[in-house]
Protein backbone atom coordinates (compact mmCIF):
# COMPACT_ATOMS: atom_id res chain seq x y z
CA UNK A 1 0.00 0.00 0.00
CA UNK A 2 1.16 3.41 -1.12
CA UNK A 3 0.08 6.92 -0.63
CA UNK A 4 -1.63 8.64 -2.99
CA UNK A 5 -0.48 11.91 -2.86
CA UNK A 6 1.50 14.09 -4.95
CA UNK A 7 5.16 13.66 -4.44
CA UNK A 8 4.40 11.28 -1.11
CA UNK A 9 6.44 7.92 -1.14
CA UNK A 10 5.28 7.11 2.64
CA UNK A 11 4.20 3.47 2.38
CA UNK A 12 2.40 1.23 4.68
CA UNK A 13 5.06 -0.54 6.79
CA UNK A 14 4.69 -2.29 10.72
CA UNK A 15 7.81 -0.14 11.49
CA UNK A 16 6.19 3.20 10.91
CA UNK A 17 3.66 4.74 12.46
CA UNK A 18 2.23 6.12 9.74
CA UNK A 19 -1.72 5.55 8.60
CA UNK A 20 -3.30 5.40 5.73
CA UNK A 21 -7.16 6.60 5.60
CA UNK A 22 -9.72 6.05 2.59
CA UNK A 23 -11.51 9.27 0.98
CA UNK A 24 -14.30 10.38 2.49
CA UNK A 25 -17.50 10.42 0.40
CA UNK A 26 -18.54 14.01 1.33
CA UNK A 27 -17.93 17.53 1.19
CA UNK A 28 -14.32 16.72 2.94
CA UNK A 29 -13.14 14.47 -0.10
CA UNK A 30 -12.38 18.09 -2.29
CA UNK A 31 -10.72 19.54 1.21
CA UNK A 32 -8.55 16.24 1.06
CA UNK A 33 -7.54 16.84 -2.75
CA UNK A 34 -6.33 20.02 -1.89
CA UNK A 35 -4.20 19.19 0.87
CA UNK A 36 -2.64 16.43 -1.09
CA UNK A 37 -2.44 18.36 -4.26
CA UNK A 38 -4.33 16.61 -6.55
CA UNK A 39 -7.11 17.07 -9.83
CA UNK A 40 -10.37 17.46 -7.67
CA UNK A 41 -11.72 16.24 -10.75
CA UNK A 42 -10.51 12.91 -10.81
CA UNK A 43 -11.96 10.76 -7.69
CA UNK A 44 -9.24 8.43 -6.51
CA UNK A 45 -12.25 5.66 -5.04
CA UNK A 46 -9.40 3.26 -4.58
CA UNK A 47 -6.53 5.77 -3.14
CA UNK A 48 -5.49 5.97 0.19
CA UNK A 49 -3.97 9.12 1.98
CA UNK A 50 -1.34 8.85 4.84
CA UNK A 51 -1.49 10.24 7.82
CA UNK A 52 1.03 12.83 6.61
CA UNK A 53 -0.98 14.77 5.35
CA UNK A 54 -3.85 15.32 8.19
CA UNK A 55 -1.94 18.01 10.11
CA UNK A 56 -3.35 20.48 8.07
CA UNK A 57 -6.58 18.64 7.29
CA UNK A 58 -10.22 18.65 9.38
CA UNK A 59 -10.81 15.01 8.89
CA UNK A 60 -12.64 14.87 12.17
CA UNK A 61 -15.54 17.41 12.19
CA UNK A 62 -15.79 17.35 15.79
CA UNK A 63 -12.40 19.16 15.70
CA UNK A 64 -12.58 21.85 13.70
CA UNK A 65 -11.76 25.02 15.71
CA UNK A 66 -8.36 26.14 17.00
CA UNK A 67 -6.99 28.81 19.46
CA UNK A 68 -5.89 31.53 17.13
ZN1 LIG B 1 1.28 10.58 1.92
Amino acid sequence: MSCSAFGCTTRHSNESAVQFFRFPSDARLKQWLVNMRRDTRKCPKKSRLCSSHFEDISFSQTSRSRGG
